[in-house]
C-alpha cells in the first residue's frame, strides 16, 4: 500500500480553542456588526481569517529569539537577516520594517508621486492603497484566465504581457515608477506566477527602462508551484528557483508574516544603492533606524532562520497539501471552489454559491457570516467590500470574482479540523436557498473599508 500523506512536524505546544454555540455567535455577530474582524479571537473556533503572521514558529525559531541582539545600530540580528536575503535572495541590500505595508510605505514614498501609474497583477490591498492614497493608480494587468474560477490555468497569477505592453506604451516613463509583480497573486486567489512570465516581465521592463518590484509575501509558495508545475524546474531545489525568480526584480517588499513564518516583521530588497539610500530617509522616518526599521533584533532572528524553513521543499509540501486537502474535501461537498487551488488559502466563489443574491447585498461576505454562524469558523471576504469605492467616482467597485478566502495558517492545524471546516461549508451549501438576502453597509471608512466597515442584514 501506498503511504498517505502526512504532517512533516510533530506538535511541542499546544493552544485550547473553543467550541461555542449557535446563540451566542448570533449575538456576537450582531455585537460585532456583520463584520468579523470585531469578532474576539475566543469566539471562533477555526481562525482562517488570514494565513498573515498567525503561523506557529519552529523550535529553531524559538531558539533564534533568544539570541537577539536588541542593540540600537549594527545589531548581529540585522546582519544576520541580512546574510539571509543577500544569499537566498540575492539583495545585497535591504531595509528592514515592522510589516509588509511599511515596507510599500517606505518604497513607494521614495518612488511614487501624484498621477504616477503602476501596473502588476492584481496589485494587494495594502499595495493598492499605498498607491492610491499617493493619487496614482494602479493598473491590473493580470491575464484573463484568473477570472474565471472554474477554468484550469497552471499560473493564473501571470501578467498579460499585451496588456502590459500597452500600458507601458501609453505612459511616458517618468510616470511608471516601477511594475509590480505579486508572487504569489494574493487578490487573484494565491496563484502563482511562473518563472517564465517573470522572465518576460523582466525583459519588456528593462527594454522600456522601468525597474521591476516583486511583492513578495509568498515568494516561496510560487517557487513551489514553478518546480511543480513548469518544465524544466522539477529537479530544480526551491532555493535555486527562488534565486532565479528574484534574478528578474530590481527591488522586493516582503511581508515576514507570510512565507517567513514570524508573526511579525517585513523588509525591502535592493540591487540599487543609489535607491536603497534614498529610502533610508523615510525608514528612519517612519519605522526606525536602518538596522532595525520597526523590529527587535529577536524578531529579525526569527524572520533569518523563517527564510531558511520557508524554502525547504519538505515544509511546502506539507502546507500546499493541506490546502489542497481542504480543497478536496470542499469539492466532495460540491461547494464551488477555485481551481486549481492557491498555495495558501481556498477560495470559495461566492456568485456560484448564492447566485440569486444580487452584487449589492455582498454575497461573500453574506457568505462568511453564514459560516461563522454554522461553525464558528472565521474566514475573510475578498469581493466587493474589499474592493472599495473608485477613488474618483466613489461609487461601489464590483470585482469580477466575488469570494470567500479559507486561508490556512501555517503549521497550525490538523486535517481534523480541515474537515471540521468542509463539514461547515457543506451545510451552508445544503441550506443556500434558505439565505434569500444578504448585507448592507451601514458605516464606511474612506479607503480600505473592509478592517472597520459596519453592517446589517437586509431585511
Ligand atoms: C500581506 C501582504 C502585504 C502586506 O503585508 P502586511 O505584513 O500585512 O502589512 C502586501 N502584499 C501581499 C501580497 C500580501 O500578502
Amino acid at each position: 500500500m501506498e503511504l498517505p500523506f502526512a504532517e512533516t512536524y510533530k506538535i511541542k505546544m499546544v493552544e485550547t480553542i473553543r467550541r461555542s454555540t449557535r446563540q451566542e455567535r448570533e449575538q456576537w455577530l450582531k455585537d460585532a456588526r456583520y463584520n468579523l474582524f470585531n469578532l474576539r479571537s475566543n469566539q471562533v473556533f477555526i481562525d482562517l481569517l488570514t494565513d498573515s503572521g498567525t503561523g506557529a514558529m519552529s523550535d529553531v525559531q524559538w531558539s533564534e529569539m533568544m539570541l537577539g541582539d536588541e542593540s540600537y545600530a549594527g545589531a548581529s540580528s540585522y546582519y544576520k537577516l541580512k546574510n539571509a536575503i543577500t544569499t537566498l535572495l540575492g539583495f545585497p541590500y535591504f531595509l528592514p520594517t515592522h510589516q509588509g505595508r511599511a515596507a510599500e510605505n517606505v518604497l513607494f514614498s521614495a518612488l511614487v508621486k501624484k498621477d504616477d501609474v503602476v501596473p502588476g497583477n492584481s496589485h494587494f490591498d495594502t499595495t493598492k492603497g499605498h498607491i492610491e492614497f499617493r493619487k496614482a493608480t494602479a493598473i491590473d494587468c493580470t491575464i484573463d484566465e484568473a477570472f474565471d474560477t472554474q477554468i484550469y490555468h497552471p499560473f493564473k497569477g501571470n501578467l498579460d504581457l499585451g496588456k502590459l505592453e500597452d500600458v507601458l506604451k501609453k505612459y511616458p516613463r517618468e510616470r511608471i515608477p516601477m511594475i509590480i509583480v505579486t508572487v504569489t497573486c494574493n487578490s487573484s486567489g494565491g496563484q502563482p506566477v511562473s518563472m517564465e512570465n517573470l522572465r518576460q516581465v523582466y525583459a519588456m521592463a528593462q527594454s522600456y527602462g522601468i525597474r521591476v518590484v516583486f511583492d513578495s509575501a509568498r515568494f516561496a509558495e510560487n517557487a513551489y508551484f514553478i518546480k511543480m508545475r513548469e518544465a524544466g524546474y522539477a529537479d530544480k531545489t526551491i532555493k535555486e528557483i527562488v534565486a532565479e525568480m528574484f534574478s528578474y526584480a530590481d527591488a522586493m517588499t516582503m511581508s515576514s508574516k507570510k512565507d517567513a513564518i514570524v508573526n511579525m516583521g517585513g523588509f525591502i530588497g535592493f540591487k540599487d544603492e543609489a535607491l536603497w539610500k534614498k529610502a533610508q530617509t523615510f525608514t528612519i522616518m517612519f519605522e526606525g533606524f536602518i538596522t532595525y526599521g520597526g523590529m527587535s533584533g529577536r524578531d529579525m532572528n526569527a524572520v533569518a532562520q523563517g527564510l531558511h524553513e520557508g524554502t525547504e521543499f519538505q515544509y511546502l509540501d506539507t502546507r500546499i497539501r493541506q490546502v489542497a486537502y481542504l480543497g478536496e474535501r470542499l469539492k466532495e461537498h460540491n461547494v464551488p471552489v477555485q481551481e486549481p487551488f492557491g498555495g495558501h488559502a481556498i477560495f470559495v466563489d461566492a456568485k456560484r454559491f448564492l447566485p440569486h443574491l444580487p452584487k449589492e447585498q455582498f454575497a461573500a461576505q453574506t457568505l462568511a457570516i453564514e459560516t461563522y454562524l454554522e461553525g464558528g469558523v472565521r474566514a475573510v471576504e475578498i469581493g466587493a467590500i474589499l474592493a472599495d469605492r473608485d477613488p474618483v467616482t466613489r461609487q461601489n467597485r464590483y470585482p469580477e470574482l466575488e469570494l470567500l478566502r479559507l486561508a490556512i495558517p501555517r503549521r497550525t492545524y490538523t486535517n481534523n479540523h480541515m474537515d471540521y471546516v468542509a463539514a461547515t461549508l457543506a451545510n451552508v451549501f445544503e441550506r443556500r436557498k434558505e439565505i434569500t438576502t444578504g448585507l448592507r453597509i451601514t458605516q464606511e471608512a474612506p479607503i480600505m473599508r473592509h478592517f472597520t466597515v459596519e453592517l446589517e442584514p437586509v431585511s
